[in-house]
């Protein structure tokens, strides 16, 4: 059996899901070589990752911090590329259509979509490219060169969810947006041989998860990071594009 893949770089991975990413891939029987762990502060109080783990920080909203990671993680990799980028960081918001205010959509969009989705895999576009061409691999896969967008049900358009228990307009509104960029950049990378795929994690018992909305998560995160591993070591040319749930399931956009 292999590694998923030999490098994986996971956003936002201080707590929640994005921490539980990287415990899970560095206890697996065949982890990564490399896991590069970004977080705003690793340092702080929420910085729980054991040191044996690559630690850069990252701010999704920072470009200057964007782009250090970048020339960190680079130096570290030498001339090999970065297989999987784990775009997992994210805010919520609760604003409802009454309480909309520009400034927290702003806020919302400038982290959830210009920061998390646009930025991040622009500046490490040339280390997943120099990963898709080093691999001597066909088709696509996370380990060749793989972009996971961590997004949310409650971003689908077509299902449209629970809107009067959960307006969540700004959330919804910036993960649809960001279903979108994962949409463009999946056909437009998939010929340079990176995968571009959107998954939703289930509703997860994490700080997000329960700020009690919608009542209480019911998903442990151990569980839907299983789930989610178990998908990424499934994807395929048949799944570049496409919108999964933590158990494989296809969603509407
Ligand atoms: P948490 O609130 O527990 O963690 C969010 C993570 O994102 C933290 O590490 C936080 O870092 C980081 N983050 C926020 N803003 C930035 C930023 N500007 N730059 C870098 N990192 C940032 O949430 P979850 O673990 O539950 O969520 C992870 C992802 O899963 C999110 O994208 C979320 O939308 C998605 N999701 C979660 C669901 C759930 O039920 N939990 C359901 C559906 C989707 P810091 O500690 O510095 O704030």
């Amino acid at each position: 059996m292999a590694a998923l893949a030999r490098s994986v770089l996971v956003t936002g991975s201080n707590r929640g899901i994005g921490l539980e990413l990287v415990r899970q891939l560095a206890a697996s029987p065949w982890p990564p070589q490399h896991i590069f762990a970004t977080c705003r502060d690793p340092e702080g109080p929420r910085g729980k990752l054991s040191s044996t783990l690559l630690f850069t920080p990252a701010d999704a909203v920072n470009l200057p911090s964007i782009r250090g990671a970048v020339r960190a993680v680079g130096s570290h990799l030498k001339d090999q590329g970065l297989n999987l980028l784990i775009n997992n960081a994210g805010v919520s918001s609760h604003a409802t259509l009454r309480s909309l205010d520009s400034r927290e959509m702003l806020s919302a969009f400038t982290t959830n979509v210009v920061g998390a989705s646009v930025s991040l895999r622009q500046e490490f576009l040339p280390l997943l490219e120099k990963a898709a061409k080093g691999m001597g691999k066909e088709g696509l896969s996370c380990s060749r060169a793989t972009v996971i967008n961590i997004s949310t049900k409650l971003g689908s358009i077509g299902l449209c969810l629970r809107v009067p228990e959960a307006p969540m307009y700004l959330y919804r509104a910036s993960k649809a947006a960001q279903n979108m960029v994962t949409r463009c950049m999946a056909a437009e990378l998939q010929d340079k041989g990176i995968l571009c795929v959107a998954i939703h994690p289930g509703w997860v018992k994490t700080d997000m998860g329960t700020e009690k909305v919608l009542g209480c998560a019911p998903l442990m995160v151990e569980h839907s990071v299983q789930g989610i591993l178990t998908v990424l070591a499934s994807l395929s040319q048949d799944t570049s594009g496409a919108f999964l749930d933590w158990e494989g399931n296809t969603l509407p956009w």
